[in-house]
């Protein structure tokens, strides 16, 4: 058969295959500890044949702490010393809104019997270990680049790579109908977020009653101190200042303040960011402090939950912090990871959570490639977006870096600007928006469940896009066969010239090839 386009042919003739999918498990697996983790053992090998031995991994905790659900009704949670001696390790922490207490125990005790003994102890619904999560960024050489992501025409990238024009998500077109309003609060659950930065710092969240407060004073009762423009999960102060630079980096690319004459723009012109700090200047944060800062973000009101991190283990606690902001109506965007790994078979949290608020975001490159170090999953991992050399706002300058952690903004960024433009959309509407005008895209075909780029415009205007016109199963096709002359003479040459009226190139996939044996009139 030929399949043809008068507009994108490939110029080769191939035989048509399908490539076997790559497992790609490199480095990536998760701790099982408990009856929880052995449910996931049992499921992990009976989905996928390649995936039992890959299993096992240790994953960062804070060393002897534990995230301990206590079970309704047997509380004394307001009396650490009587609830330490209860659970027979020192409480370090409390978490009263989720029933949550936060253990030490001897460091030297393994995390798998620490896990075990907690969970046995009658008062305890759930035990887990205080993961340690991390950034989802991939180191890069600093340079000047340019926002491909928003408006690609080709430029090249801050490596050099040329990008292919219109490989973006369609931001200029978007920003004729929408260009962001500070009615959409949107949460980056980070490193915190420089809010004197010149062009974030318009653009930041304020909850007025501490704003116009008095210092020192918890003036709205929040349980936070002068939290004006965010959380501190790490100190429990209202004081997110972004000691890293990746936060900030987030905030650029959903907000930067636009049409200001300086810097860099977000895909959101005018937004309100509010910073939630939970990851330390090194890039980690742990479990305890995650829960904290998704609990604070619900609270307070962000609609849009933009999360460029992950690592750890499944954890209990963690998915009930996001099913509240679910309940509480909130879109929780999460990087899928940057381990190559496929999330389907091998899990990626918080992204993996199968909660109805998720999405899961890989990224591509200036070409609308599937970047290499991003995760991937034809059921697990939602859509894509640009993540590769994306230049956006840090440490008080900017810079080029790339991650899923750089993708997730932009999913998060136009989540915003929709919500900016439909006020009544539900989260679910909303997600479901998102991924139905997903722009297809052959980079991410069987990579993500939309297989798509997310797409501003068409998510302002609802627009099904049109299938992907690289890829030749969207094209016309016509049949064709021909055959040799039968029986052929010895040494023989047959050339067969193939025009199709009309277009400039064509691609042939042989769909069948019969030879002689088949006749049974050959000797
Ligand atoms: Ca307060």
């Amino acid at each position: 058969y030929f399949f043809c386009s008068t507009k994108l042919c490939v110029g080769t003739i191939s035989a048509s295959f399908n490539p076997l999918e790559t497992f790609s498990r490199k480095g990536k697996s998760m701790l099982l500890t408990g009856r929880r983790a052995a449910k996931i053992l049992s499921a992990a090998i009976l989905t996928g044949s390649l995936s039992a031995f890959a299993s096992i991994k240790q994953v960062d905790s804070v060393p002897g702490e534990y995230v301990v659900r206590l079970k309704p009704g047997k509380l004394f949670i307001n009396n650490k010393a009587q609830l330490s001696k209860a659970l027979g390790s020192f409480v370090k922490s409390t978490i009263p809104s989720q029933n949550i207490v936060v253990v030490k125990r001897a460091a030297f005790e393994s995390t798998d019997s620490a896990v075990k003994a907690l969970a046995q102890n009658p008062m305890v619904d759930i035990a887990e270990p205080n993961y340690i999560y991390k950034i989802n960024r991939t180191p890069n050489d600093p340079m000047l680049g340019q926002l491909w992501g928003l408006k690609n025409v080709g430029q090249a990238d801050s490596d050099g790579k040329v990008g292919t024009a219109g490989m973006d998500i369609d931001a200029e077109k978007a920003w004729e109908i929408e260009t962001g309003s500070d009615k959409v609060v949107v949460a980056i659950i980070d490193t915190g977020v420089d809010f004197n930065h010149p062009d974030l710092k318009d653009n930041m969240w304020t909850n007025e009653a501490e704003a116009s407060g008095k210092a020192g004073v918890d003036d709205d009762n929040n349980g936070v101190i002068d939290d004006i423009h965010g959380f501190n999960a790490i100190d429990g102060s209202g004081n997110a200042m972004d000691d890293h630079g990746h936060g900030s980096h987030c905030a650029g690319t959903i907000g930067a303040k636009g049409d200001d004459g300086k810097g860099i723009v977000g895909v959101n012109w005018n937004t309100r960011i509010m910073a939630v700090k939970f990851l330390d200047a090194g890039g980690s944060g742990s479990l305890e402090d995650a829960v904290k800062a998704i609990d604070y973000a619900t609270k307070m009101g962000a609609k849009v939950m933009s999360n460029s991190w992950g690592g750890g283990g499944f954890a209990q606690t963690l998915l009930d912090s996001i099913k509240a902001s679910e309940t509480a109506g909130a879109l929780f965007v999460a990087a899928a990871g940057n381990d190559s790994n496929n999330n389907d078979s091998n899990p990626s949290y918080p992204a993996s959570y199968n909660v109805s608020n998720i999405i899961s975001v890989a990224a591509v490159d200036n070409t609308g490639t599937k970047a290499n170090f991003s995760n991937y999953g034809k059921r697990s991992v939602h859509i894509g977006a640009p993540g590769v050399n994306i230049y956006s706002s840090t440490g008080g300058a900017y810079d080029s870096w790339s991650g899923t952690s750089m993708a997730t903004p932009h999913v998060s960024g136009v989540a915003a600007l929709v919500w900016s433009h439909e006020q009544n959309l539900t989260a679910t509407e909303l997600r479901q928006r998102l991924l139905a005008t997903a722009r297809p895209i052959a980079g991410l075909k069987g990579k993500t469940s939309t297989g798509g780029l997310v797409n501003a415009y068409n998510a302002l205007t609802n627009t099904t896009p049109p299938p992907d016109a690289n890829d030749p199963a969207n094209w016309q096709s016509q049949p064709a066969s021909y055959e040799s002359e039968n029986p052929y003479k010895s040494n023989t040459n047959t050339t067969t010239e193939i025009s199709v009226p009309g277009v400039t190139e064509f691609a042939l996939y042989f769909e069948r090839f019969d030879t002689e044996a088949n006749y049974d009139t050959v000797k």
